[in-house]
């Protein structure tokens, strides 16, 4: 028998990722990350405790806990139950939260075709006569559940929001053709994701071409450092057709693997956060802007603050575009009520109502005034000390 990944064998067994974790854990098994492999006696051991889990009706604790420790003895019998349980809802019960992912890569590798088919196959279609808008993010259902995708032209979106001191996306995808392999964009999109820290998973796009050859996408990988999987590497790779829709399911299932490993949570009843994804002034309906919303919850009525400018919810429009009364975390929403439009990255709070709004416009402005006096004044000494 080979090796098996941790995931793999979660999966297999019908388990939680984060349950398998806990139990290697209280194992003492050491491992770097759920795509570390086990050997075969930690695989045995593993199978044996979850058989003894679902014979006991599914929620037997972990060996060390079992084993009676006179503590464990002396609490109620209501213990049992607790280890599965607080593996879902720890954190203080802070729920999950849908996945980011934005979509990277060298131009014409497939980025728009491979997001148009996502939103093809797995955005729910509006009726006829609604008009869909460029809102620069849409949400997939998928079995797994929600994934949000980032379709503004990826790259630029993506370094933009990133410049500003923002991160937005969770998981980036890079897309590579698979009769191209690397290409210079392939290369800065990589960097892009390495400088975030947010991992990555490679779509060899293009499979069904003749001259395919994602073989040798995969050794290009790893002259920059990223071993795939197959190779003994934690890079997980995925070939599909952005045309053909071959692989595409796969890719979805990958991305909700992520991002359960990555335990993605946010609170809806926190304080509100989110960013500026892009923004367009419509003839009539004035300015648009698209807000992920990070943390908490937005609601049509609340007051926004974007830099040094603040406006009001007048309509807020999912990516669907039906409108809707408020949005919770990770969902992207187009918003009217901006009077000006605010530049994709840009941070974005709430306000209690318009007095506070102005009030935090006006401590921006000073604090910005401030520097800017203080850089006028080192530079004039700096001048003084010179001698000019
Ligand atoms: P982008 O520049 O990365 O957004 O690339 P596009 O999505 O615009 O695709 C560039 C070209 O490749 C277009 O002509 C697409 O029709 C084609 N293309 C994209 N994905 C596939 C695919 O999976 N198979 C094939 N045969 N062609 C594809
Ligand atoms: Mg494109």
């Amino acid at each position: 028998m080979s090796k098996v990944r941790i995931y793999t064998l979660a999966k297999d067994l019908g388990v939680d990722n984060n349950r398998m974790l806990q139990m290697l854990d209280e194992l003492g098994v050491s491992y770097k990350s759920a795509s570390s492999t086990l050997d075969e006696d930690t695989v045995e051991t593993i199978k044996g405790l979850i058989a003894d889990e679902q014979a006991n009706g599914g929620s037997a604790a972990a060996p060390a806990a079992t084993s009676s420790t006179p503590a464990a003895e002396a609490e109620p019998a209501a213990a049992p139950s607790e280890p599965a349980a607080t593996a879902d809802a720890s954190d203080d019960g802070v729920p999950h939260r849908a996945p980011v992912v934005t979509i990277m890569g060298h131009v014409d590798h497939g980025k728009t075709s491979l997001l148009d088919y996502i939103r093809k196959t797995k955005v729910a279609a509006k009726e006829a006569g609604g008009i869909t808008q460029h809102v620069g993010a849409f949400e997939a259902k998928t079995s797994k559940g929600k994934i949000v995708f980032i379709d503004t032209p990826g790259h630029e979106a993506f370094t933009t929001i990133r410049a500003r001191g923002a991160n937005v996306a969770d998981i980036a995808i890079i897309v590579i053709a698979a009769d191209d392999s690397l290409m210079p964009q392939t290369r800065e999109a990589i960097a892009h994701a390495q400088a975030a820290k947010v991992p990555m998973i490679v779509a060899i796009n293009k499979v069904d071409l003749p001259q395919a050859d994602p073989e040798r996408v995969k050794t290009d990988l790893t002259t920059v450092n990223l071993v795939p999987e197959e190779y003994g590497g934690d890079i997980i790779v995925v070939p599909l057709s952005a045309k053909t829709g071959e692989g595409v399911e796969d890719l979805l299932e990958y991305i909700s693997l992520t991002a359960e490993l990555e335990d993605l949570r946010a609170d809806p009843k926190a304080e509100f956060s989110g960013v500026i994804i892009e923004s367009r002034v419509d003839k009539q309906a004035g300015v648009l802007a698209t807000v992920m919303v990070q943390q908490g919850t937005l609601r049509v009525g609340d007051f926004l603050v974007v830099g040094e400018k603040y406006g009001k919810i007048k309509a807020m429009t999912n990516s669907n575009g039906d409108r809707i009364k408020e949005a919770g975390p990770s969902t992207p929403v187009q918003i009217l009520g901006f009077s000006e439009a605010p530049t994709s990255g840009e941070k974005v709070s709430s306000a209690k109502n318009e007095h506070a709004a102005r009030e935090l416009v006006a401590s921006r402005v000073g604090e910005r005034r401030d520097a800017e006096a203080a850089r006028q004044n080192r530079k004039l000494s700096l001048e003084e000390m010179m001698g000019s």
